[in-house]
């Protein structure tokens, strides 16, 4: 089609939008009555979910809300270092959490951005992150949730109605006129109403109608402990009634209280921080509620000054696990106390996605945007020193709690194998890093690290041996394996989908080649060839009738020293494709270049001398074909014929 086409058909769509548009706009525009409207499907779908299935935990709006309120406040301090005149008028930027016995209401206020009404309508009534579907699947499958997931996942603010049967929202973005606020209700059932008003302070305002029976959180002492809490670390005071306010918490008097820290945890000095306290600023970062697995705060001085205060978690998070690697949260960056934006792209490679955390530069410009920042010199200083703190601490982590080390790589050890390919640089520390399932080992969970293995490597074995395979069961059960086992020698047994790509990148370690047990020539001592090339010499008319029998099925045909038990297997080139691994890209519709394989076989296994002894070309032909498709499926290759291939084994056992 040519593009012309397509433009004019967009170019229909937009007249005919345009066309309808008067009665769409008339809807839009009219700022003086009020207005109904529907929930976007998905949001209906959320708030169906909050309102039936989460029951554990339901303390978690008042987090969600002051969350809001302290991103709000951040959003328009960012905003005022351009526009200062925005911050006008109403001094210091702040967070009030209030309520009324006699409403039944709680209230959290703020004097952050605000919001015009049509951001009220995008952000509130509709669902821009694609969070949401992924909350709904999160949660469709359980049936009694725990509202902790609901921040996670950007639809925070739906959590009001855990509590709530009514939520009334009053904004009015910073610099509009006090006239042009916003009025926003609903009962959480599907639709929700919008109408003009007037909004004396800038900021929003949320006001909680509790359902019957969540009393409990009409109640200074229990609201005050929850944002002990959940919020202690949010960056702006909060502010509550105090006790000089008498009982009831809805009168704004002069008696309100910061009841939070406030303060910026990463700026105070490390040994005034406990450990609870960073554990809660992590939970206060949102997106996991888990305690994290380690952490480590640094302070820069020098050319450049700048303060890193860097997470592991301790389990896979949700965007992590179910996000693709473009949309990557948790590192923070805050330049001089303010945060700017959301850096992990920025400050950390990919394959340290999961690192959480803050860093706050004293010399970026504070006007910096993420195109600036992207070739910024100072930046890129940053970056290589949260590279190295996140590598130290991780080392350490594996140094002195092997527990939770074991238990991070369960959670991020392939994540953290991109690195090899990623990273040249640091290749030898990641690797360092590692750990594999190895022939000495017993099954899958005891794993070994390479300097393990090179500390007990036999004398005179120059290389680090490895198999890839499909899973632990198909590496542990590769033939060539066997030749390795006779000697002694250790094989890591890798089966993780990254690996073959990982060990591609990773052609040694301290010094030594690593080299897979099924490709190239297996290096052999003086007595060894000799006995090989005997070997070949007395098998020399079989190979032939192999190749002759086998065709264009196969490159080679020759006598291996990799078996001892086995009638066959696979040898594969120095920088072949390892055929489990073709049989993926091939099944995911990838090209994949087409090679031949070559077959060794064993002359002295029972199937081979069979071959041998047969006459007839038809049942020898049955039999050389077996030996290769064996060979084959332990490789964890596609049988190219499977129906033909179960004729022959049947074929064979009635002869
Ligand atoms: P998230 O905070 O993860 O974006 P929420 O459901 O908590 O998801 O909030 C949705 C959006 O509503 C926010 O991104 C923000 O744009 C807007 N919003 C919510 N509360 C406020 C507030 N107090 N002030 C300004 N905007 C707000
Ligand atoms: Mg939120």
């Amino acid at each position: 089609m040519p593009p012309s086409i397509g433009r004019n058909r967009l170019k229909l769509h937009v007249l005919l939008a345009y066309r309808a548009g008067p009665a769409l706009q008339g809807a839009r525009h009219v700022t003086t009555a009020t207005e109904t409207r529907k929930f976007e499907a998905e949001v209906a779908q959320v708030l169906h979910l909050v309102t039936h299935s989460l029951y554990s935990h339901k303390e978690i709006f008042l987090r969600e809300l002051v969350s809001n309120a302290s991103d709000a406040c951040d959003k328009l301090r960012f905003e005022a270092i351009g526009k200062p005149e925005l911050l006008g008028g109403e001094g210091e930027l702040h967070i009030e959490v209030s309520w009324d016995k006699a409403a039944r209401t709680i209230t959290v206020r703020d004097n952050g951005i605000g919001m015009d009404r049509d951001e009220v309508v995008a952000n509130i009534g509709s669902i821009a992150s694609s969070g949401t579907r992924r909350f709904l699947e999160a949660l469709g499958s359980e049936q009694k949730a725990d509202a902790r997931l609901i921040g996670q996942f950007g639809v925070g603010f739906y959590s009001a109605f855990v509590v709530a049967d009514r939520v009334t929202l009053l904004t009015r973005r910073a610099g509009s006129a006090p006239e042009a606020g916003v009025k926003w209700e609903s009962d959480g059932r599907g639709e929700y109403t919008l109408e003009p008003a007037t909004v004396p302070e800038r900021g929003t305002t949320v006001v909680l109608h509790l359902k019957e029976g969540e009393d409990e959180f009409l109640d200074g002492w229990k609201l005050r402990s929850l944002i002990r809490k959940y919020s202690d670390h949010i960056a702006f005071p909060i502010r509550m009634p105090g006790e000089t306010a008498g009982k009831e918490g809805g009168e704004a008097g002069p008696g309100w209280e910061t009841v939070n820290d406030a303060s910026a945890l990463w700026t105070r000095p490390k040994h005034e921080i406990s450990d609870e306290e960073y554990r809660s600023f992590y939970k206060s970062l949102g997106q996991d509620f888990n305690d994290p697995a380690a952490w480590t705060h640094n302070r820069v001085e020098g050319n450049q000054n700048f303060t890193t205060l860097l997470y592991l978690p301790s389990q896979v998070p949700f965007d992590l696990l179910m996000g693709g690697r473009d949309e990557r949260k948790g590192l923070k960056l805050y330049i001089k106390r303010v945060f700017i934006m959301d850096a992990a792209q920025e400050l950390l490679p990919q394959y340290l996605r999961f690192v959480r955390g803050v860093v706050d530069s004293d010399d970026l410009p504070l006007n910096v945007s993420r195109e600036i920042l992207q070739q910024n010199r100072q930046l890129e200083r940053i970056r290589g020193a949260c590279v190295k703190r996140v590598l130290d601490l991780i080392e350490k982590l594996s140094r002195e709690e092997p527990e939770k080390f074991a238990a991070f790589l369960k959670a991020f050890g392939n994540t953290l194998k991109e690195g090899i390919a990623e990273d040249p640089p640091n290749r030898e520390r990641i690797a360092r890093l590692l750990r594999f399932a190895s022939t000495r080992g017993e099954g899958a969970a005891q794993t070994v690290s390479l300097d393990d293995y090179i500390g007990r490597m036999a004398p005179g074995q120059g290389a680090i041996w490895y198999v890839t395979a499909e899973s632990h069961a198909a590496a542990a059960g590769s033939p060539q394996l066997e030749a390795f086992r006779a000697k002694g020698i250790e094989v890591l047994l890798m089966y993780d989908r990254i690996d073959e790509w990982m060990v591609s990148h990773l052609r040694e370690y301290a010094g030594k080649p690593l080299r897979h047990i099924a490709k190239g020539e297996l290096p052999l001592d003086e007595a060894e060839k000799k006995k090989q090339e005997e070997a070949t010499e007395a098998a020399r008319p079989l190979l032939e009738r192999l190749k002759r029998l086998l065709g264009e099925r196969v490159e080679e045909v020759r006598v291996s020293a990799r078996l001892t038990d086995s009638p066959s297997c696979l040898a594969l080139d120095e920088y072949a494709m390892a055929p489990h691994l073709v049989r993926l890209l091939r099944e995911a519709g990838q090209p994949v270049p087409e090679s031949r394989p070559t077959l060794e076989i064993n002359p002295q296994h029972a199937l081979v001398r069979r071959l041998e002894a047969t006459a007839d070309d038809a049942q020898a032909t049955d039999l050389a074909l077996l030996l290769l498709e064996q060979a084959e499926l332990t490789a964890g290759a596609q049988l190219a014929d499977p129906a033909a291939f179960v004729q022959r084994v049947n074929r064979l056992l009635a002869a």
